[in-house]
């Protein structure tokens, strides 16, 4: 039984790059700031929110044009037709061809049995097809910028887990953290006419911090790096450096307006980044302590193994 299940598993590594390499966290975590430093470096290529929807295809690529009209996405979503399918909603598909409340099973399982075997054996053709289209896109990606290094943006916990079953065994985590009260903040901004910012933003912040906590650290093949946004905003250079060495890579000068090419997908900062990190404490003077407070409560027991808590 164990040599036809092992039999099942052969999958031809060779040109696959060693490891692939994400950046983990919700939107308003600093994903594009990361983005554009990343980006900077000579040997990284970064997407940001990587992987533009269909509904977003009218929005700007940061070269300039719509994402429709920007030569890079348009090479993806055509080098992508052959893998992509009805469910996703993506230009190249985000995660294989199954309803994600099974794929989150199946990654679920895979935790307990990949020693073994890995469940997505029961599901060849779908893993095929995932596994060609992340084989292609990052190749097209790398290739079209001519670099090394590339960091999957997509801040989809289940893509990162589909692509460390189904494609390589060796992933590494950059899982970058905020304080809830800066993100509820940033949230109220974006979304004023929402209701429930306070449960429902603490309750976003609280299960996806949670998930990454449960899951990246003590796993196996995976290197994981907590980065907390306000170091990365007040002491930038620090920060970058042991991304830099994390990622195996020299320390260069990133500090700067973002360097072409880029084709970032993210938030209207990265038109504007001049190349100086602003200070992330513009809420400390809006949020009632009150608040503040209700925040912090909803958000235990992750907000304190985060180390986040009530100033005096
Ligand atoms: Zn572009």
């Amino acid at each position: 039984m164990r040599l036809f299940l092992k039999g099942l598993k052969l999958v031809d590594k060779r040109n696959l790059p060693k490891q692939f390499n994400f950046v983990l966290c919700p939107s308003f975590h600093g994903a594009s700031l990361l983005a554009i430093l990343l980006n900077n470096h000579s040997k990284v290529i970064s997407l940001g929110d990587t992987i533009p929807t269909r509904k977003t295809e009218n929005f700007y690529c940061s070269c300039g044009p719509l994402i429709k009209d920007c030569i890079f996405w348009s090479h993806i979503e055509e080098t992508q037709i052959p893998y992509n399918h009805s469910r996703s909603e993506h230009i190249a598909p985000l995660l294989p061809n199954l309803s994600v409340g099974t794929i989150e099973r199946i990654n679920r399982l895979n935790e307990h049995f990949q020693k073994f075997f890995s469940i997505w054996n029961f599901f060849p053709q779908k893993s095929q097809d995932f596994r060609k289209s992340v084989e292609s896109f990052s190749a097209e990606v790398a290739s079209f910028h001519r670099k090394k290094v590339f960091i999957d943006g997509t801040k989809d916990i289940n893509r990162c887990l589909c692509i460390k079953h189904i494609v390589s065994e060796r992933i590494r985590v950059i899982h970058l953290v905020r304080d809830p009260r800066a993100y509820i903040t940033s949230l109220k901004r974006n979304f004023p006419k929402l209701e429930n910012h306070t449960t429902l933003g603490s309750e976003m912040w609280k299960g996806f911090h949670g998930t990454v906590l449960q899951t990246f650290p003590q796993m196996d093949k995976c290197e994981y790096l907590p980065v907390f946004y306000e170091n990365l905003s007040i002491r930038p250079e620090i920060e970058m450096k042991r991304i830099f060495k994390f990622l195996d890579l020299e320390e260069e000068s990133v500090f700067s307006t973002p360097k072409k090419p880029h084709h970032i997908i993210g938030n209207r900062m990265i038109a504007k980044f001049d190349g100086v990190v602003k200070q992330d404490s513009e809420w400390k003077k809006i949020m009632h302590l009150d608040e503040q407070e209700e925040i912090l409560k909803h958000c235990e027991p992750i907000a304190s193994l985060l180390n986040y808590q009530l100033e005096e």
